[in-house]
């Protein structure tokens, strides 16, 4: 017997007929002899439609009141898979946020869990009963309706699983778990059935939307398993845990592609301590998020000159651009470059910690398609690259092909060919 904490995303409860099918497969696991309790999320489309509601009301709705409107959508999925399940003759409650003891800050839209103590929950589940829970929200110290963010329900699912001791957390959703690469860019990506903590935080960083990410550092925290699962399909998905030695065996485990950042180029910056942390400040200030940076020492001129460049994502681009622009004579800066029309290509595996050469490979495997690179940052376990917008999904294939990632690990010819 184990205990499962079940997160359903909005996809798989969108109509009736799938609620119903989601409550089947609830009590299945339960009939199977396991202690369960199902999140939820909002029906698909619903947390938008909120969203929307509230801006055509004003354009800047009051924090407190929008998270009192948003946080409804996933009340009304608990609620009707509660009467779903009890027409199928189960005994089950629904709970919200605050009454399964999930407190945050007040930090609303982006409100953090500080605590979970789903003593309700685990009183449900002595008695033999299915419990389903509202995710994406919580209750702050002033007894406040908060949300978690989007894709938040998926951190409200292993913030409880943490706090009950589950067995594993399951994220059921559209796909069959997390794939080498987006399927839609490369026929040949490959379900991995296996993923360790980090490199699904990189992947999620870089933009598999699959899962939330705060929801992974907590499960890495709390050393949780999580299940990567299709609501649809029995299959097992993919299984996010610690890094183990077949992860380490195979240098690159996933490629992924980012076409929503913008690169920002400040030409002849004087080189003085203190600029870098300057141009930062201004952009930094607007809350506007830097990803790569890069600078280097003009080879030209009286050699006191730096060139210094960085990403921001493409909705802050026009901002940012402004705000430096503003500042150019401060900087003693010659002039402010900018381009959106750029792709970041990126290489993630744990076992590029121990093995040489990826970067090499990959940097050949682009340049043979006649693919220039333009910025370059790694990480211990990521090499990122960004090139022309245009080709991206190319450099997707060809990168996921040099790499074999089509194969198993341990049959894809691990680091030989480097
Ligand atoms: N309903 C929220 C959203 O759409 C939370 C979630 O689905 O995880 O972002
Ligand atoms: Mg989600």
């Amino acid at each position: 017997m184990a205990l499962i904490v079940q997160k359903y995303g909005g996809s798989s409860v969108a109509t009736p007929e799938l609620m119903k099918k989601v409550a089947k497969r609830a009590i299945a696991a339960k009939n199977e002899g396991n202690k369960v309790v199902v999140v939820l999320s909002a029906m698909k489309g619903e947390t938008d439609k909120l969203l929307k509601l509230a801006r055509s009301v004003t354009p800047e709705p009051n924090p407190r009141e929008l998270d009192t409107l948003v946080s409804t959508g996933e009340q009304v999925s608990v609620a009707l898979f509660a009467m779903t399940a009890q027409s199928l003759g189960e005994t089950v409650k629904s709970f919200l946020g605050f009454q399964a003891g999930i407190s945050t800050d007040d930090n609303h839209g982006k409100a953090r869990i500080l605590s979970a103590d789903p003593a309700r929950i685990a009183t449900e589940l002595a008695k033999g009963r299915l419990a389903v829970v509202a995710g994406f929200q919580g209750i702050d110290k002033h007894g406040d309706i908060t949300t978690l963010g989007r894709g938040g329900s998926d951190t409200t699912a292993v913030a409880l699983a943490v706090a009950l001791g589950a067995d594993v957390c399951e994220i059921h959703t559209d796909v069959d778990g997390i794939f080498t690469t987006d399927p839609n860019v490369c026929r040949d990506a490959r379900k991995m059935e296996k993923i360790s903590y980090e490199e699904m935080l990189e992947l999620s960083s870089l933009g598999a939307k699959v899962m939330e990410i705060r929801s992974v550092e907590l499960g890495m925290v709390h050393n949780l398993k999580i299940h990567v699962r299709n609501a649809h399909n029995p299959s097992p998905g993919t299984i996010i845990c610690q890094e183990d030695e077949s992860m380490e065996k195979t240098p690159v485990r996933g490629v992924t592609h980012s076409t929503d950042e913008a690169r920002i180029t400040l030409v002849n910056v004087r080189d003085r301590p203190g600029v870098a942390a300057r141009i930062l400040s201004v952009v930094s200030k607007a809350e506007i998020v830097v990803d790569m940076i890069i600078q280097n020492k003009s080879a030209e001129g009286d050699g006191n000159r730096t060139d210094f460049s960085f990403t921001v994502p493409s909705n802050d681009y026009d901002k940012a651009m402004e705000l430096l622009g503003n500042v150019l004579n401060e900087l003693e800066a010659e002039k402010i470059l900018g381009d959106d029309n750029i792709a970041k290509i990126s290489l993630v595996g744990a076992g590029m910690r121990n093995h040489a050469g990826v970067a090499a490979k990959m940097f050949r495997t682009l340049a043979a398609e006649g693919i220039n690179i333009n910025m370059i940052s790694t990480s211990e376990i990521k090499i990122s690259c960004v090139i022309e917008k245009k080709y991206a999904e190319l450099a997707v294939r060809v990168l996921h092909e040099a790499f074999r990632l089509d194969l198993p690990p341990g049959e894809n010819g691990g680091t030989e060919d480097i």
